[in-house]
């Protein structure tokens, strides 16, 4: 299919688990690029900013710049942004969340009652009263956004409990359902898109989760590239072209280009 000028790419599970870099994968990006693609990096990780992914990635040998990245917590900055402007924001997240919240204009309050919105991520650091804070912010009638409602995220040490867990908790507590702004959703993706000028028949959906990133594919009208290295093992569909490991990816997009 003649066209395609991007790539989608997921980081975690895909290109990394935890910290350590997946075998062939900068390989593999070198080799998508020499297919005269561009690579985005679209994540749901939101414990990180788009600084520490960047960080992240030229210590793993991957060339990258800030604007090639597009995580969870910037999408949820920009959609507060875009949508009321500059707000008062309570976090319950990581301390990446928080800078892409700060970076966007917005006031981190540390009490649910001053906040207009509530942005729920994924994070190590939770505590008991935090989630009772968020939950008292959104029954106050603030703004409630999920960076991402991945059930687990994959790591070295297997899969780990997911932004989805945080997001789930504040759900019941409050019977109210998050605004998603990252995958499966296409806000994120209509954000790297729009950084992009392409529409979604010019990039490919590259990811380890049918659930998340093929979804998105689904969603958006883009073909997808399912990595088995992470969260799915064995594809449900044959709708989309399976990578056994990063290092088979760029022979897969050269049958879409
Ligand atoms: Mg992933």
């Amino acid at each position: 299919m003649p066209g395609i000028k991007a790539v989608l790419m997921d980081l975690d599970g895909t290109l990394f688990l935890g910290e350590s870099i997946i075998p062939g994968a900068p390989e593999s990006l070198m080799r998508i690029r020499e297919l005269g693609l561009s690579i985005t990096f679209l994540t749901n990780n939101s414990f990180y900013s788009r600084r520490m992914i960047l960080d992240k990635l030229v210590d793993a040998g991957i060339e990258s710049r800030l604007e090639d990245i597009v995580n969870s917590g910037f999408a949820a900055s920009e959609y507060l942004k875009e949508r009321r402007g500059s707000c008062r924001v309570f976090t319950v997240g990581d301390v990446g969340l928080v800078e892409e919240i700060v970076l966007g204009g917005h006031i981190l309050v540390a009490r649910g009652d001053e906040a207009d919105a509530v942005v729920a991520g994924g994070t190590k650091d939770i505590s008991y009263w935090r989630l009772v804070e968020g939950h008292r912010a959104i029954m106050n009638g603030a703004l409630f956004l999920a960076t991402n409602k991945d059930h687990v995220y994959m790591t070295e040490k297997g899969p780990m409990p997911g932004a989805g867990a945080i997001v789930s908790f504040l759900e019941t507590s409050t019977r109210r359902k998050a605004i998603l702004v990252g995958k499966p959703e296409r806000y994120i993706a209509d954000l790297a898109l729009r950084k992009l000028s392409l529409s979604p028949r010019e990039v490919v959906v590259v990811g380890d989760n049918e659930e998340v990133d093929m979804a998105l594919a689904e969603a958006i009208g883009s073909q997808g590239i399912l990595v088995l290295t992470g969260i799915s093992k064995n594809p449900s569909s044959n709708k989309w072209l399976v990578a056994k490991t990063p290092l088979e990816i760029p022979k897969r997009l050269s049958t879409l280009i």
